[in-house]
């Protein structure tokens, strides 16, 4: 997506090899017309895979799948990423190992929000090692749903999720593939 790339070229700031800051736009202050377009990026990208419900991954996740879910006009559901205090049978609960944090955390679903036989379209805003979006594909299976597709916004092609996840079967796509960075250096993968 060009008006993505060219963002994360002018605002976007590699600060090592692994970390890219994208909080002018992305997570921190979210620039909605960008999100739109990202939105309907990801709707023509995962149409087709039929999904009926769109789940993200607090909170980075929340403004790119609010806009995906707005364009596909489908409900939304945002996995947690504090333990439940209150563990009852209708919780389910997977540990996921936090990238920016360095640090585990139990990623948390209230299975009746999402419904047997349903088809998930998973959307985040980044995918690295892939812990986070398998974490949630574990929630969405445990919860009897099908994963219809893996969307992330930025996608860092030179660490190991991308790979990860299609060799699981998911059918997985990011807007920004980013093959190299160092500090002050950003090069997309034009694949
Ligand atoms: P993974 O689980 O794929 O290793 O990491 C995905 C999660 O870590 C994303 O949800 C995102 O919040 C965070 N993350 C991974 N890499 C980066 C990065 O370079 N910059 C920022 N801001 N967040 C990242």
């Amino acid at each position: 997506m060009e008006a993505l790339k060219q963002r994360i070229l002018r605002d976007g700031r590699a600060v090592n090899e692994q970390i890219l800051i994208v909080d002018s736009f992305l997570n921190h202050q979210v620039d909605v017309e960008l999100m739109r377009l990202v939105g309907e990026a990801f709707a023509e990208r995962f149409a087709q895979a039929k999904p009926n419900r769109i789940v993200t991954i607090e909170a980075s996740g929340i403004a790119p799948a609010v806009m995906t879910a707005q364009c596909l006009r489908l409900p939304m559901v945002i996995l947690k990423k504090s333990a439940s205090r209150v563990l009852s049978d209708d919780i389910v609960q997977t540990e996921v190992f936090s990238f920016t944090k360095n640090a585990p955390y139990q990623l948390t679903l209230k299975r009746q929000f999402i419904e047997n036989g349903d088809r998930v379209l998973l959307i985040d805003d980044f995918l690295a090692n892939g812990e986070a979006a398998l974490g949630a594909c574990r929630l969405i299976e445990q919860a009897g749903a099908t994963v219809a597709g893996i969307g992330a916004v930025i996608c860092k092609a030179f660490q190991p999720g991308l790979q990860k996840l299609r060799d699981q079967g998911y059918d997985v796509d990011a807007l920004a593939k980013i093959r190299k960075m160092s500090e002050g250096t950003i090069e997309f993968d034009e694949a």
